[in-house]
């Protein structure tokens, strides 16, 4: 695998730096340690990269992606998370619209991709239930049919952002008689003002509203809704998960993490020494370099295969286990490093010279917060020791 960049790539590379540089909103930036962001920051940076017809570089062409190689592909990430953007968020973009595209009807694909594209309308994920995580096809929410429209009654939980959603996409059991669980579920899309929804906040250990409980009573949905054929759902939800999972690893960012790790520990003096010269410090960040680096050249290699045509596959819970194991250890570094500023609740009394945030140096926001809220990575998208199953299974062959 060639990783040095041609001339036309090293002019790719500059024209998005100057494109982010010249267009990067720079009031939308969250304000260290402020906790959870805004709708509008959310989308602040979707609605400038739909406008310029860059906000799906992923899509096929006929549906509005740019065309991109992989190394192009991989550039543009390199290059947002370098000035850490805010990502427009995968639910629409990287989950529902593959779906959408690869199986939907015309209307649908005319109906919803634009929006998606714009950052316009706004997606949840209505997979999980109290009852249905790993064991997901034995979800219980039910889609009954009343003439051309579906009647649906149950309880969703983790749902993501639903507070911010417009729509969502549900997965629904619409033969509760099928032989196998999987074989009775349906995919339906769900305007979220439709009435009988209820969303509830749950707060996470780090004090932010990022994940709800979306409770459905009588909700009618029209049935030209249902992505597919009914009772094919698992299908395509299968399909979504392999998507969700490549998405997951997020090399980019790690490794601006740990550009920033670097930084800290460099400034942290430890027994009148940076802590990036103790031995022992030193050590774990380097290990964690060696495993991104290596996780790096499995990513290129799923993006190359990506573009001789082969779809995400397996490979996708290497990338989320590795990816995620990853980011996890950077935030128990990030915290090892900050020590005693990092403490999550208390935020200073501004007579003691503490400023609005926190006490301590400004990079020491939000450390603690963070560490405690990317446990959720080994288990969001299929927990890890799912996927460890997945790969024994599919990769492995055991
Ligand atoms: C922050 C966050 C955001 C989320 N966002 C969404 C969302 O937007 N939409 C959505 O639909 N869902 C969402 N989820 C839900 C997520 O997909 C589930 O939490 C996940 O699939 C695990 O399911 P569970 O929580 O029911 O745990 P369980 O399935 O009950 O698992 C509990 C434990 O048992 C282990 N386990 C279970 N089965 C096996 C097995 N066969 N072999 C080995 N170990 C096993 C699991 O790994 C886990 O450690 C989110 C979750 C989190 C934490």
């Amino acid at each position: 695998m060639n990783l040095e960049f041609s001339p036309e790539e090293i002019a790719f590379r500059d024209e998005v730096r100057t494109f982010i540089e010249e267009n990067y909103p720079d009031h939308m930036r969250p304000k260290p340690g402020q906790g959870d962001l805004t709708r509008e920051q959310y989308l602040a940076w979707h609605k400038v990269l739909g406008e310029k017809g860059w906000s799906t570089p992923a899509w096929p062409v006929e549906y509005g992606g740019t065309g991109w190689t992989s190394t192009q592909r991989y550039i543009w990430s390199e290059e947002n998370a370098r000035v850490d953007a805010i990502p427009p968020l995968p639910f629409g973009v990287a989950m529902v619209a593959p779906v959408i595209y690869t199986f939907g009807s015309q209307e649908q694909k005319d109906r919803y991709l634009p929006k998606i594209r714009s950052g316009e309308e706004w997606w949840c994920q209505g997979y999980s239930e109290p009852g249905a995580g790993s064991d997901l096809a034995s979800l219980k929410t039910t889609a009954v049919r009343d003439g051309d429209h579906y009647i649906l009654n149950g309880q969703k939980t983790w749902t993501t952002l639903a507070q911010h959603a417009d729509w969502g996409f549900f997965l629904c059991r619409t033969d509760p008689d099928a032989k196998k669980p999987q074989e009775g579920i349906s995919f339906i899309l769900v305007d979220m003002t439709t009435p009988g929804i209820e969303v509830r906040p749950i707060i996470t250990i780090d004090g932010g509203h990022e994940v709800n409980e979306v409770w459905l009573t009588d909700v009618r949905v029209p049935v030209e809704n249902r992505v597919g054929e009914e009772n094919m759902g698992w299908t395509y939800a299968k399909f979504l998960l392999a998507h969700e999972r490549s998405g997951i690893a997020g090399v980019a960012r790690s490794k601006r993490g740990i550009e920033k790790l670097r930084a800290i520990a460099s400034t942290e003096i430890i027994d009148g020494e940076p802590l990036l010269e103790d031995r022992s410090f030193a050590s774990k960040v380097s290990q964690l370099e060696i495993d991104l680096s290596a996780l790096e050249f499995t990513e290129l290699r799923t993006l190359a295969g990506e573009a001789q045509g082969k779809g995400p596959g397996p490979e996708s819970s290497i990338l989320k286990v590795k990816g995620t194991e990853i980011q996890q250890r950077l935030t128990e570094l990030t915290l090892e490093a900050v020590g005693h500023y990092s403490h999550p609740y208390f935020r200073g009394f501004p007579e003691d010279g503490a400023n609005e945030f926190g006490i301590g140096p400004e990079y020491s926001f939000g450390a603690a917060p963070s560490y405690f809220n990317m446990r959720k990575t080994s288990i969001y998208g299929g927990s890890n020791e799912i996927q460890r199953n997945i790969i024994t299974k599919m990769i492995l062959g055991l």
